[in-house]
Order: C-alpha cells, then sequence, then structure tokens
C-alpha cells in the first residue's frame, strides 16, 4: 500500500497547470512501475488539497453560471482527475509488463459521531477577508474561522476531519490487487460517507486525512507494507531543531514515546507516524516513511524511516 504526499502531483511554487501536474506524475509514476516491476502487488492512494481547493474557486466563481457542487462531489472529481493522470502514466510505463492499472472511485465510512463533526478543524479552500468569510459562510451553511493571525486574508471555511472506520469498495479494490491490477483508491482521504438512519450511504462535507485512511485500506486490503511517500527522507527528532536526527527504525513503542514527546507535527509528521503504528498495530509487517525518489531504496531497507512492530 503506497501513500502519495501532495508534492507527487503538485509542488508547493506551482500553480497546478495540468502540464506541471502531470510532470509531477510521471516521475511519481517511475518510481512505483521499479517497484511493480520489483514484483510487489500495489494498492497507491493519494492526497488531493491543491486540486480541491482549485476547483473550490472554480465553483465559486462560476456560480453566476452554472450551479455549485458540494465539497463532497469535489473529492469525486479529483478522485476522477488524479486517478485519470496516474493510471495514463503507469499504463504507458507498464506497457510492456501485462499490468493492467485501475482507479476505483472510493467511498470512506465516517461515524456522524465523530467529534470532529462538533468542533470542525481542517481549513479547506480559499482564504478570505473575515467579511467576505462570513458572508460565504452565512450563504453556504459553512463553518468559517480565523485560520492565522495576520495579514489581509486570515479567514477559512473550516470542516471536520473525521477518522476512517471502513471502506465501502474494499472487497472490490482488494479482488483486484489480488489479481495483479495496480489499483488506485481512496484518493484525498476518499469520499466521506456517513450511514444514515435507515442504514444507506449518504455523502457529508468532510475532509478525512490520507494517511489515516491509507493506513485503512493497508488494513483491509492485507497489505504487509504500507509505504508513505512524502517530501522528506526521515522523520525526524527535535524537528526544527539544531539537532535533527533521523529516525532509521522505531518500534511502536518507541514511536508512541517520540509522538507524546512532540516531535513529529500535528497535520503534517504526525498523522503519518500515527498512520504508521495503527497499521503495524493492527498485524501490518512494517510501515516506512521517506521521500518519492527514494521509494524504491526504502522497500529495500536502504533508506527511510521504518516503524515495525514491538
Ligand atoms: P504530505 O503532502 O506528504 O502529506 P506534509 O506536508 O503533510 O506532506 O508532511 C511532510 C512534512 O512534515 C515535511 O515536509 C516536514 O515539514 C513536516 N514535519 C513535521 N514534523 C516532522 C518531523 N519530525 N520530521 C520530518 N518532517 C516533519
Ligand atoms: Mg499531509
Amino acid at each position: 500500500m503506497i501513500a502519495l504526499g501532495g508534492n507527487a502531483i503538485k509542488q508547493p511554487h506551482e500553480r497546478g497547470t495540468f502540464e506541471e501536474q502531470m510532470r509531477n506524475v510521471e516521475t511519481a509514476t517511475v518510481q512505483i512501475a521499479a517497484i511493480a516491476r520489483n514484483g510487489y502487488e500495489i494498492a497507491i492512494t493519494h492526497g488531493n488539497g491543491p486540486q480541491v481547493g482549485n476547483l473550490a474557486i472554480q465553483q465559486e466563481q462560476g456560480a453566476h453560471m452554472v450551479p455549485e457542487q458540494p465539497l463532497v462531489v469535489l473529492g469525486a472529481m479529483t478522485q476522477g482527475q488524479i486517478g485519470y493522470m496516474m493510471q495514463q502514466k503507469l499504463n504507458n510505463l507498464l506497457a510492456d509488463d501485462g499490468k493492467e492499472v485501475a482507479t476505483v472511485v472510493t467511498q470512506v465510512i465516517v461515524s456522524r459521531d465523530d467529534p470532529d463533526f462538533q468542533d470542525p478543524t481542517k481549513p479547506v479552500g480559499p482564504y478570505y477577508d473575515e467579511e467576505t468569510a462570513k458572508r460565504h459562510g452565512a450563504k453556504n451553511d459553512w463553518i468559517v474561522k480565523q485560520v492565522r493571525p495576520t495579514g489581509e486574508k486570515t479567514w477559512r471555511r473550516v470542516v471536520p476531519s473525521p477518522i476512517p472506520l471502513g471502506i465501502a469498495e474494499a472487497g472490490v479494490i482488494k479482488k483486484l490487487v489480488e489479481s495483479g491490477t495496480i489499483v488506485i483508491a481512496s484518493g484525498g482521504g476518499g469520499i466521506p460517507v456517513i450511514r444514515n438512519g435507515e442504514g444507506k450511504l449518504e455523502g457529508v462535507d468532510a475532509v478525512i486525512d490520507k494517511d489515516r485512511a491509507g493506513a485503512k485500506l493497508a488494513e483491509e486490503v492485507d497489505a504487509n507494507i504500507f509505504l508513505i511517500l512524502t517530501d522528506v527522507e526521515h522523520a525526524l527528532l527535535n524537528f526544527g531543531s539544531e539537532d535533527e536526527t533521523p529516525v532509521e527504525k522505531m518500534t511502536i513503542t518507541e514511536a508512541k514515546r517520540y509522538l507524546s514527546e512532540g516531535h513529529f507535527k500535528a497535520g503534517s509528521m504526525g498523522p503519518k507516524v500515527e498512520a504508521a503504528m495503527g497499521f503495524v498495530e493492527r498485524g501490518g509487517e512494517r510501515a516506512v516513511i521517506t521521500s518519492l525518489g527514494k521509494a524504491a531504496d526504502a522497500l529495500e531497507g536502504v533508506t527511510g524511516t521504518h516503524i515495525v512492530p514491538g
């Protein structure tokens, strides 16, 4: 199970043109194709923050011409968008290896009782000044919050970031992976759905952390390795200080201690380490956190941060 970080699709300095994104996806899929040729069965998940942010702006700006679609649908749109780009690149790279590739539009089940629905924490979409934020909030029934202390535009919409409880399409994803298909699934953390009073699935405007959803999917497809690819080669101790130290290997016990000592920041490395631990605690062989360019090396054990039982 491979989780791709945001930089695999859009670099921070880029605007997110189609050409830029295709170039990044090419780099990412070259790594994945090499892993596939080494004989691994692969499922891939990915982030969608910048893509869904841009789509949100398009919804708002085009609202006088065509109806705005809700956030939950934007999540589905980006799964198709990014899935298409990765699918095509992988098809082209693996044409001679007889590998098939498919994207599954994936619904991830969350609970309406998740505490994050009471106090949403995840900022989405553009920044606004206070007045515009409150106007949009009132019109669309959004919760808006000030998310940075200074500047002209400091307000954003915030949505819940609930814990993933299950993957609606887990069965078909597992069958595809076992048949040797490279599957792209649960993009952007998945389309958040709840079971309503009648037990039926229903979309909710929320954002599930992609590393958490990746760990859930890893568990449901019985993955033995969960590879989290981001923009740093190792998780570091004393992050941001002068004595930063890369972690090459940590047991669950050690990871818990480092987490409680505050080495891994909330919202970035923190959820990755937690997702890695969760996967290993529920029976996974090992989880590895490393940079995109080091993916194949890290799988061979040469680099990366390895999270193992114990
Ligand atoms: P992704 O898009 O891959 O999820 P994130 O930005 O969410 O990327 O997480 C990766 C970032 O986590 C790194 O670029 C780094 O700035 C930050 N980070 C926070 N704590 C640590 C740490 N202890 N070690 C390494 N990186 C850390
Ligand atoms: Mg992240």
